[in-house]
């Protein structure tokens, strides 16, 4: 089919995917957890705009970067300027502690985000062009003990989740003052094996050779084996540094693997890099469930004063295919289903039901002019734990009937009973 032949199409563009329901109640359980457990460790949250001049993305992200160079959303706006939606979430939150002057109004900052982002990769399961992500960034603090705190929330957060099979990598990457001499160390390794590199290795080299690290082609996966490692290559305040931050991770008994082949996609890292993978998930190469590091060079290159930083993101399509539990079990059920027969019971359900909700119950009405039977069967499939019947009889003395659905027991009492009969059932 043709292209133009595909916009005329009612789908949504390739990569992008609805979450319906009971997959969605999947979704809010986890950001649910995800929100309070981030509160429970100082960051409050930030709301950054989808939208955001290129510039920022180049400059922050770097240009030599598989996101910049080739995945992002990048258009003229009717202004003629060029905006590009956001791959990711630190360079807004960099942009936004910039443009508020956040620095001069506390020594510490710890926000977080939540939304969608964009990028134009081949979509494939645990992939996809428009993904979610939810994320946390501290400014302020040098000390390693919040490296290792943030690798320790990543993984308890997942692990209190029910997953199983975690693998937490940790490495350095140095600082900017090592990088040349890692970056001069892998290249001689590199340049002799130039020809089994891929392609596009082969252009890393010049202009990004740690990301051939990173790279999956076998060929280039295989010439790799023997590369020096960043870690003998680290000044002495990054070794310094790391060896705090895997000390506090024993101190905290983190499970973690150091692995100085872990490089990650985005430039502006500096000095500590995790990642946390499923590795008995069926996600195979997109096991990566989230991850993150320092960018202590970051506010100071974007215009700022020098602010160490360091934050992680993880993806909330992965989570959702990789947490246990049907979708269905996410479902928040109903606490009373109304049932009725015939337009005046109907209405009688309607005006109670709010009173109800007013009560901070959860209700639901089936409105449909319906068989009794229809709708208790549905009452049934929402796992509905209580169902309150108006029929004519109850209409005529003020009366209803209460059927608890677990034990399958059902009353006819008095409509002012009605509060307290519930609150028995459903509060205990
Ligand atoms: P990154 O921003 O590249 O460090 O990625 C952090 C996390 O976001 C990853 O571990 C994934 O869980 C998720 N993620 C990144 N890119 C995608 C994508 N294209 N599709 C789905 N999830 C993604």
């Amino acid at each position: 089919m043709s292209r133009d032949a595909d916009e005329g199409r009612l789908q949504a563009i390739k990569g992008m995917n609805d979450v319906l329901p009971p997959e969605s109640a999947k979704w809010n359980y986890i950001e649910r957890r995800a929100r309070s457990l981030f509160e429970g460790h100082g960051y409050r949250e930030i709301r950054i705009p989808i939208l955001e001049y290129t510039s920022l993305f180049v400059r922050t992200i770097g240009e030599a970067t598989d996101v910049v160079e080739k995945e992002m959303y990048t258009f003229l706006d009717r202004d003629k300027r060029s905006i590009t939606l956001r791959p990711e979430g630190t360079a807004s939150a960099v942009r936004a502690y910039l443009e508020h002057s956040v620095h001069v109004k506390e020594p510490v900052t710890r926000w977080y985000y939540s939304g969608p982002m964009f990028r134009h990769e081949r979509p494939q399961k645990g992939r996809y062009r428009q993904f979610y992500q939810m994320g946390v960034e501290a400014f302020g603090v040098a000390e390693p003990t919040i490296d290792a705190e943030q690798i320790a929330l990543l993984q308890t957060f997942f692990a209190d989740l029910g997953i199983t099979g975690l693998d937490v990598l940790v490495n350095s990457v140095g600082g900017p003052e090592d990088r040349p001499l890692y970056r001069a160390a892998l290249l001689s390794y590199l340049e002799p094996r130039r020809a089994s590199l891929c392609e596009d290795c082969q252009r890393r080299l010049v202009t990004n050779p740690l990301r051939v690290l990173d790279c999956k082609v076998e060929g280039c996966a295989r010439a790799i084996q023997g590369a020096p490692s960043v870690l003998d290559h680290l000044g002495q305040g990054a070794r310094e540094h790391f060896e705090g931050v895997t000390e506090a991770l024993k101190e905290l008994e983190v499970p973690f693997r150091v692995e100085p082949r872990l490089v990650r996609g985005l430039d502006y890292y500096t000095g500590t890099i995790f990642e946390v993978r499923a590795i008995a998930s069926d996600l195979g190469a997109q096991n990566t469930l989230g991850g993150g590091g320092r960018y202590d060079s970051l506010v100071r290159e974007m215009g700022g004063p020098s602010t160490p930083a360091i934050g992680f993101a993880f993806g909330m399509e992965r989570l959702a295919l990789t947490l246990p539990g049907e979708p269905e079990t996410f479902d928040v059920a109903p606490e009373v289903f109304f049932a009725s027969h015939g337009e005046a019971a109907r209405l009688r359900c309607l005006k109670l039901a709010q009173k109800l909700r007013a009560r901070g119950f959860r209700i639901e009405l089936w409105h449909r002019t319906t068989s009794m039977k229809a709708q208790m069967k549905r009452a049934d499939k929402l796992l509905a734990r209580t169902v309150v019947v108006v029929g004519d009889e109850e209409l005529a003395d003020q009366h209803l009937v209460l059927r608890d659905m677990k034990s399958g027991e059902q009353r006819r009492i008095a409509e002012d009973e009605l509060v307290p009969e519930l609150k028995k059932i459903l509060r205990g």
